[in-house]
């Protein structure tokens, strides 16, 4: 990636850089790449929510995927039509419920029995009719990290397959609701089609199953999940969506006049975004040195929350190569970017870049230590 130095000489560090050519080339590769116009991409906002982001996805037609209400909020600032917003969640609270009603977007993921009654007691409060689609949990190992793997049947997300026929009764049961389909998220980071490929034949059985029953859903939400190349951005600065699509296309037995949603974020935005650090100082150890960064992990959480990788750059020396533990200041030891990562040599004021942080890193940013949190710089 080329890094507008010039543009970062004067700022504040740290601060997020977004690339928004990059983001308008990989929207456009997503609108190219859907294979039908009953595909509706709809962006999972909890990847970033930077307002000139969210101008980007909306100008691209993507509908957006919710977790909160401030998110439902800041989709409609943003100018998304309340009718591309889905919202999904373990945990909604009544005022979210409420206002999501009350802002008319198109579909509640409903996750458990209680939340499905609450939403019925809510929507005929109003008089109005909310449409649901029930949170399946698919029992799929998505074989990614402990923490983003979410189909699995032991976990807080979504209905068990042995208990959907009793949750969909009782939608037919309540007033105020109205069943429109089935949504699935088998995790984060999937970087082989193959689980989504299983998604799509429990899918076909699942839908087989409800048919007979009677059971008709107009939509199929298979949820987010595409993984990116973070070893090597530039090499794959754009997700394959073409392939990923096509595993859809190809497995899933779509029903005439239905819908397949997708709640893509990682892929969207990951690629775009990169966390720009000042080096503060080059401590030698005994064994080791340490580039001591202005960043820490309330900035870019992703390495101390799960391990991450990101690949890091001195976008500001063409020195010999030498390595480095890149360290944040913060209190905590698991404030560590990377081991031993191979930089030119490294100088006090030399500018890092931690790539493809576009995904869950400004939006997951603290004030712990009463740090200011980062800005935002787009070109
Ligand atoms: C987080 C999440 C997504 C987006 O996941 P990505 O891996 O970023 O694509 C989609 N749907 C739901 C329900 C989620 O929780």
């Amino acid at each position: 990636m080329d890094f507008p130095i010039e543009l970062f000489r004067g700022a504040d560090t740290p601060f997020y850089y977004y690339d928004l050519d990059l983001l308008r080339r990989t929207l456009d590769a997503i609108n190219t790449s859907v294979p039908a116009s009953n595909f509706k991409v709809h962006y999972a906002m909890k990847a970033n929510a930077n307002p000139i982001i969210l101008e980007q996805i909306n100008n691209a037609g993507l509908g957006i995927d919710a977790v909160s209400g401030g998110e439902i909020k800041a989709a409609v600032a943003a100018g998304f039509d309340p009718a591309k917003i889905v919202f999904a969640g373990v945990g909604k609270t009544d005022a979210e419920i409420l206002y999501g009603l009350k802002t008319g977007i198109s579909t509640f993921n409903v996750e458990s029995v209680p939340e499905l009654e609450v939403i019925s007691q809510i929507a005929v409060s109003l008089d109005k009719t909310a449409n649901v689609a029930i949170r399946v949990n698919p029992n799929i190992d998505a074989h990614t990290h402990h923490y983003i793997t979410t189909g699995l049947a032991e976990n807080k997300f979504g209905i068990n397959l042995e208990q959907l026929d009793s949750v969909i009764e009782r939608c037919k049961e309540l007033r105020g609701v109205e069943l429109v389909g089935l949504h699935f998220h088998i995790g984060s980071q999937i970087t082989d089609n193959t689980p989504f490929a299983v998604l799509c034949e429990r899918i076909n059985s699942l839908q087989n199953e409800l048919e007979a029953k009677g059971v008709r859903l107009k939509t199929i939400n298979v949820g987010g999940g595409l993984g990116i190349d973070y070893d090597d951005p530039d090499k794959n600065p754009i997700p394959d969506f073409k392939s990923y699509f096509e595993v859809f296309s190809r497995n899933l037995s779509i029903r005439p006049g239905q819908e397949v949603h997708f709640e893509l974020g990682r892929s969207v935005v990951a690629q775009c975004g990169s966390l720009i650090t000042k080096v503060l100082y080059v401590k030698k150890g005994t064994a080791k040195q340490f580039a001591i960064v202005d960043a820490g992990m309330t900035d870019l959480i992703r390495p101390a929350l799960y391990q991450a990788y990101h690949k890091i750059e001195n976008i500001t020396s063409d020195g010999l190569p030498e390595k480095y533990d890149v360290v944040g200041p913060i209190c905590e030891s698991s404030d560590v970017f990377q081991e031993d990562a191979v930089l030119p040599e490294v100088k006090r004021g030399d500018l890092l870049a931690l790539r493809s942080a576009g995904a869950y890193g400004e939006i997951m940013a603290s004030q712990y230590n009463l740090r200011r949190l980062p800005g935002a710089i787009t070109k």
